[in-house]
């Protein structure tokens, strides 16, 4: 949250409930008696919400084509915000007999509970370990929408949602917790919902989103800067810190001690670790990954976009970055998808006017989430009543940011072949001459070889999207 603007993190409560109602009782009694305006933004019940959610369906149904429909919706229920606006997308749709799975974990299972007494009921606790899921009473709305006879509700134990995280950490390397897990309940599923071969039946964990096309604007960017920082090792060193602090009496540690590899919290903390030889060895690791074999993960994560990204993380903090890195990302940094605006903050960065000066801070002027969220909000004041979309989800959807890869790029292939058959011909691939003698090489690099001019010129077109002047 603080990686995505937020520049003050209160964590309160046992579940999502009581964190709530310190919010509107606590926090918003106290903003208001300081002359400050609060903005409640209720996270399920309201119209707004399952407006957005509604757009999924308009999604799927985009994407599976015309005729097509889904054979089931499978959903997981907490206070019923998503839920509710699937209802609603398909009501739209015309999909309504499209049967949905409405699922919870024992112990928030508040809409189960209003189904099973026959009126909108509460939990007179939260004890499932999806505690941010936990809403002790669904939205009237969601209890409604569940007596309909296309819905069906399905209560799985905290096991299966473990089960489900682990699982989705398996096949696509990424953590998350426990109330939005992926988990896999074939068995759970009614027979009758299921048409043709169903091999698996999965859910999906929350939408990626992006709020501008600009770096550092879109979830994709901060779960890949998430996965840089586990790997630079910076979320140990700050387990270390805190609990340092902790022991010489900082009762507020957690909050104090915030690393980030992109953030204005600690800079010069973060700075002066990569710069001890971290960021270069962090450099080397992303190198290999691009110019390694093409691999199934990078379907979900392009290597080309991590080593750029890992750049703009590391300009935006003011490390030094060595002159063969930044010559390398001016010749990739088309190549992995960045989007639009990001395309234009990195060409300006690396090439100026006002670039980037190696171990300065840099900032790429993006705004975040918050900042965002302001300004469509002043624009909205000039045109009262429209609602605008905030937190759109990124063209690519799920994992990536619509823009291609780097699996097709020719100058990845160039550089690839280059960092993988150093002794081999650019344009034929032999390593020996006939003659027997050694290999000529590229007189303005140095580091590419050939066999016969013939070859060289054959080569060119594809080379000097990456032939530069040798160093030293
Ligand atoms: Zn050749
Ligand atoms: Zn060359």
């Amino acid at each position: 949250m603080r990686g995505a603007g937020a520049t003050k993190v209160i964590q309160e409560g046992a579940s999502w409930y009581e964190c709530d109602q310190y919010l509107r009782e606590t926090v918003m009694t106290e903003a208001k008696e300081a002359g400050e305006m609060p903005v409640y933004v209720p996270p399920f019940d309201a119209k707004e919400i399952w407006d957005g959610h509604a757009t999924m369906v308009d999604e799927i149904v985009a994407q599976m084509g015309v005729g097509q429909k889904p054979d089931a919706i499978i959903c997981s229920v907490g206070g019923g915000g998503l839920f509710c606006g699937i209802i609603q997308g398909l009501e739209k749709a015309g999909l309504g007999d499209v049967p949905v799975l409405a699922v919870e974990t024992k112990g928030a299972h508040s809409l189960a509970l209003s189904l099973e007494k026959g009126t909108l009921s509460t939990l007179p606790g939260i004890t499932s370990i999806a505690t941010t899921l936990g809403a002790r009473t669904v939205a009237p709305q969601a209890f409604l929408y569940g007596q309909r006879p296309s819905v069906t509700s399905v209560v799985l134990t905290d096991e299966d949602a473990i089960e489900g995280c682990v699982r989705f950490a398996d096949d696509e390397r990424i953590m998350v917790e426990a109330a939005c897990g992926k988990r896999s309940i074939k068995d759970k599923v009614p027979q009758q919902m299921m048409s043709g071969d169903v091999e698996e039946v999965i859910i999906w964990p929350t939408i990626m989103g992006a709020w501008g096309d600009g770096l550092f604007q879109s979830d994709h960017d901060f779960d890949m800067i998430s996965e840089l920082e586990n790997e630079a090792g910076l979320h140990k060193l700050m387990e270390v810190d805190i609990a340092k602090a902790k022991e010489d009496g900082d009762t507020n540690a957690e909050e104090n001690f915030y690393y980030s590899m992109y953030g204005p919290s600690h800079p010069d903390v973060v700075r002066t670790y990569l710069d001890s030889g971290i960021l270069v060895s962090l450099i080397e690791t992303k190198k290999a990954e691009m110019l390694g074999p093409p691999s199934e993960s990078h379907l979900f994560r392009d290597p080309c976009y991590a080593y750029v990204l890992l750049g703009a993380c590391a300009m935006s903090l003011g490390c030094t970055l060595p002159l063969d890195y930044l010559n390398t990302l001016k010749k990739v940094y088309t190549e992995g998808g960045l989007m639009p605006g990001a395309l234009k903050q990195m060409h300006k960065a690396l090439y100026g006017p006002d670039g980037f000066i190696n171990g300065v801070p840099y900032d790429f002027q993006s705004k975040c989430l918050l900042e965002t969220a302001m300004a469509k909000g002043h624009q909205n004041q000039t045109s009262a009543g429209s609602s605008q979309s905030l937190n759109v989800l990124g063209p690519g959807g799920f994992f990536n940011t619509g823009m291609g890869d780097s699996s097709s790029s020719a100058i990845i292939k160039e550089l690839r072949e280059q960092h993988s058959q150093p002794d081999s011909c650019g344009g034929c691939g032999v390593k020996t001459q006939l003659s027997g003698e050694a290999l000529m090489q590229c007189a303005k690099c140095k580091s590419r070889k050939y066999c016969s001019r013939e070859c060289q010129k054959k080569h060119w077109k594809v080379h000097k999207k990456i032939c530069d002047p040798a160093l030293g």
